[in-house]
């Protein structure tokens, strides 16, 4: 097997809910890949919760800054009240500030289309994800409010709530150039910024400025790819009804965690949907997913997203030709209809008869590997 010989080790954080088994399932086909992956497990979660009363236990970011790739299943978070994102947190530790969702058919899925080949890049760091919120009733509530008046901004009411919406120069120039760099690095062809700058003009319409700015330092070396730009809403019925007029996508943190969720579904679903969190200094791969808990322990969830968030990892570690046996894998295992877990079967068949579990739609993508 043509691997590169190299031992990596990856921090691993196998999740909550469905996170173990499908953590498991992906372990076993990575094993088949040739490729020598050390994984050094670290509890975060509820699992961690549990043992140590701690969320993210301080070993769990050692671990990535001294490995410096990690691999992740979802972490649950409560809706509406409790604790801020493990997730968001992580994104923000690190600095992983590009957020990369390829959304790219399998064939014979059955999904709604056959030929999407959509990078979606998200900006991770800033925007209403960014966490800066002041509760109803707070101290930050009324003082922001009596700044708002103050300048003459707007009326914000005493029982509302806020979460803020920075968007820098900063966080945007980076985004913009790990888009238009990945372009060029991938032969793609455009570059289409989503924004609302029309309504947020001091925010979005910060964005699409900058990205333009970023796109006209390109012109000259880059001539080759097309950049233009598309107003969220529009951008979403257009990404429905037609999503071979796009390519590589770059969003606000807010539009791209959902308009990447789209383009799952364009694709067969959230089962399949990959992720890589790229920083300057650390790489953290995930799938789009979250911690499905009405699956959890029964061992019926997809691992494929999990799988193909390895597939990023493999290339970024240089383990390109395990990372094409295990692509290729799986595409011939859904290909062939089956051994599929029970969301491909219903959209292939519209029926969940005859599913096969996480574990032996794994153990087939694994023998087809080897085999
Ligand atoms: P979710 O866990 O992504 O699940 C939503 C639905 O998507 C599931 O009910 C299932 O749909 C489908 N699905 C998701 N993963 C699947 C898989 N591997 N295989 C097959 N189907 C899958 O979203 P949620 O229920 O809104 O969120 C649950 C928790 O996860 C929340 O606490 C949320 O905050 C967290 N979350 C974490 C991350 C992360 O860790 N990065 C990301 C998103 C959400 P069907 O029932 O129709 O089959």
């Amino acid at each position: 097997m043509a691997t590169t010989g190299i031992t990596h080790t990856v921090t691993l954080i196998p999740g909550d809910g469905i996170g173990p088994e499908i953590t498991r399932a992906m372990q076993t086909v990575i094993a088949a890949s040739g490729a020598d992956i050390n994984w050094e497990i670290q509890q975060a979660g509820e699992a961690s919760f549990e043992m140590s009363g701690e969320l993210l236990p301080q070993a769990v970011l050692d671990s990535i800054r001294s490995n410096k790739v990690a691999l992740k299943g979802p972490l649950t978070t409560p809706v509406g009240h409790g604790f801020r994102s493990l997730n968001v947190t992580l994104r923000k530790e690190l600095d992983l500030f590009s957020c990369i969702r390829p959304s790219q058919s399998f064939h014979g899925t059955g999904a709604r289309y056959e030929d999407v080949d959509i990078v979606l890049f998200r900006e991770n760091t800033e925007d209403l994800y960014a966490g800066i919120e002041f509760e109803q009733g707070s101290e930050g509530v009324r003082r922001i409010a009596e700044v708002v008046a103050d300048l003459g901004a707007g009326d914000i009411r005493d029982d509302a709530g806020l979460s803020l919406k920075p968007i820098s120069v900063f966080g945007t120039r980076r985004i913009m150039k790990a888009a238009m760099d990945y372009a060029v690095a991938n032969g793609r062809k455009k570059v289409t910024i989503i924004h609302k700058a029309n309504i947020m003009k001091h925010t979005d319409g910060l964005f699409l400025r900058v990205c333009r700015e970023v796109a006209a330092e390109y012109a000259q070396s880059a001539p080759e790819i097309e950049v233009d730009d598309w107003i969220v809403d529009a951008a979403c019925t257009r990404l429905v009804t037609n999503p071979e007029l796009f390519d590589v996508l770059v969003c606000p943190n807010l539009f791209g965690d959902i308009v990447s969720d789209l383009c799952a579904g364009l694709v067969g679903g959230l089962g399949i949907a990959p992720g890589a969190n790229i920083g300057d200094d650390f790489a953290l791969f995930e799938p789009v997913h979250g911690s499905a808990p009405s699956y959890a322990g029964q061992n019926l969830a997809n691992p494929t997203a999990i799988m193909l968030s390895a597939v990023m990892m493999l290339r970024h570690l240089g383990e390109q030709n395990a990372a094409e046996r295990v692509h290729k894998a799986i595409a011939e295992v859904i290909a062939e209809g089956k051994v599929l877990t029970y969301d491909l079967m219903r959209m292939r068949y519209g029926t969940t008869d005859g599913a096969s579990s996480t574990q032996e739609y794994a153990d087939a993508i694994a023998e087809r590997i080897v085999g």
